[in-house]
């Protein structure tokens, strides 16, 4: 029986140390790159033309509050499933295995991946489009405070295979952490709104997969592909790939803010 009393402490606890953790991270990455690196750090600058101010970043903080809560809601969940025997995760490396743990780690981050790519080419349909989706791409010219700025439904959404995931799939515990970090990791990359990754990863074998700030960044401004949020694989072989994006990437906001 799920005691209601500690599933709302717990509820609680998870959004404020998220919410706190969240903000201090997003918070620090604006001071960096848009306040202190305005000028200073201008040449990594991916859009030509700065579009950010204060109505765009409270936009962007109260949806950003909404969608932790969710996050909050879906981690408190699993804590209590687990709590009573629930879920199929394990402290014990042992029990599993290294090769199974490998495994089902790259296979949740690929799986989220898929996950996010068929989603958000559903939310982009013109019918759905402006119920859901819109509220993110009110964020043009994206900077840190865009990356969990969703509509709710699209939060509830995104994050909801993970609870299945945990209750079916034998995983062991801190694979849950680590898949978060690194979920976290790339949508700040995603929404930094600055490209630090050198022009010659394209030629590098494997990380010319990935995405990059320029790659999403290029879906804020062009809506119509780039729909991946982790690699360009599904743009790739679903053929929805921006056609400029490798030119993009390579030229640098310099020189097209030169040729302007
Ligand atoms: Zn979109
Ligand atoms: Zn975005």
């Amino acid at each position: 029986m799920i005691e209601t009393s500690s599933f709302w402490i717990g509820l609680v606890q998870a959004f404020v140390g998220q919410a706190l953790t969240y903000f201090f991270i997003v918070s620090g990455l604006f001071l960096v790159f848009w306040k202190w690196g305005e000028q200073r750090l201008l040449k990594y600058r991916i859009q030509v033309r700065k579009r950010v101010d204060a109505k765009q970043i409270g936009f962007e903080v109260r949806h950003s509050l909404v969608v932790l809560f969710i996050g909050a809601i879906t981690a408190t969940l699993i804590s209590v499933l687990h709590a009573s025997g629930r879920t199929n995760l394990t402290p014990d490396a042992d029990s599993l295995g290294w090769p199974l743990i490998v495994a089902t780690t790259v296979g949740l981050l690929a799986f989220s991946d898929a996950w996010f790519y068929f989603w958000h080419r559903l939310f982009h349909h013109p019918k759905l489009f402006r119920y859901v989706h819109a509220v993110h791409h009110k964020s043009v010219d994206v900077n840190p405070f865009s990356s969990y700025s969703f509509h709710w439904i699209e939060g509830a959404i995104l994050g909801a295979w993970i609870v299945p995931a945990v209750v079916f799939v034998p995983m062991y515990l801190p694979s849950l952490p680590f898949v978060q970090v690194v979920g976290m990791a790339n949508n700040l990359m995603s929404h930094l709104g600055y490209e630090l990754l050198p022009p010659k990863l394209l030629r590098i074998p494997l990380l010319r997969w990935m995405n990059t700030s320029t790659f999403h960044n290029l879906h804020h401004t062009a809506l119509n592909g780039n729909f991946g949020l982790m690699s360009r694989f599904w743009d790739r072989l679903l053929g929805t790939e921006l056609s400029h994006y490798e030119a993009t990437f390579t030229s640098r906001a310099s020189t097209r803010r030169s040729a302007e």
